[in-house]
């Protein structure tokens, strides 16, 4: 069974002689990533790939795919998807990013859901070297969750070892 495109749409063709002697059969055009969702990484609302700008808020999407790499992990730390916010988060710090010290405090304060995506935070904040992450950090070691406060600790005292 293939996919072809002719004037009148999509076909498909399977083991041709079957459908080349009646009427093709038309369907809606295959979208390759139907089974993935794409998202705008401004608002996070659902995205078409294809789209060059979000219907819902007007952000550049044909721009941001030429953006760096880096500004993509920053917007990626609060992707909808959980494990690819904690993958970015995690890169962020192994890349020791200085611009992703604000965006790290900002999900050390206010999530309150994913426990994995906290301890990505607090881990990348121990990574990276920046006065502003260090205190984050140290504020970690009372964080209202135990494991992330256990964590923290764990991470301060790594960073005293690793510098001192
Ligand atoms: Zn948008």
């Amino acid at each position: 069974m293939s996919w072809r495109r002719s004037r009148e749409g999509w076909r498909l063709t399977w083991r041709n002689h079957e459908f080349e002697r009646g009427s093709p059969v038309h369907l809606p055009e295959p979208t390759c990533g139907a089974m993935l969702t794409y998202y705008c990484p401004s608002c996070w609302s659902e995205l078409r790939e294809d789209l060059a700008e979000c219907p819902n808020c007007g952000f550049d999407v044909a721009a941001y795919k030429q953006a760096p790499y880096e500004e993509k992990l920053l917007r990626a730390a609060f992707h909808p998807i959980p494990s690819i916010r904690a993958m970015a988060i995690s890169i962020l710090g192994r890349i020791g990013s200085a611009q992703a010290v604000p965006i790290l405090e900002r999900i050390v304060r206010e999530e309150k859901q994913d426990i994995y995506v906290l301890l990505e935070a607090v881990q990348a904040l121990a990574r990276i070297e920046d006065p502003a992450g260090e205190n984050m950090l140290l504020a970690a070691t009372q964080h209202p969750f135990p494991v992330v406060q256990r964590r923290a600790k764990e991470l301060v005292e790594w960073r005293r070892h690793r510098t001192g």
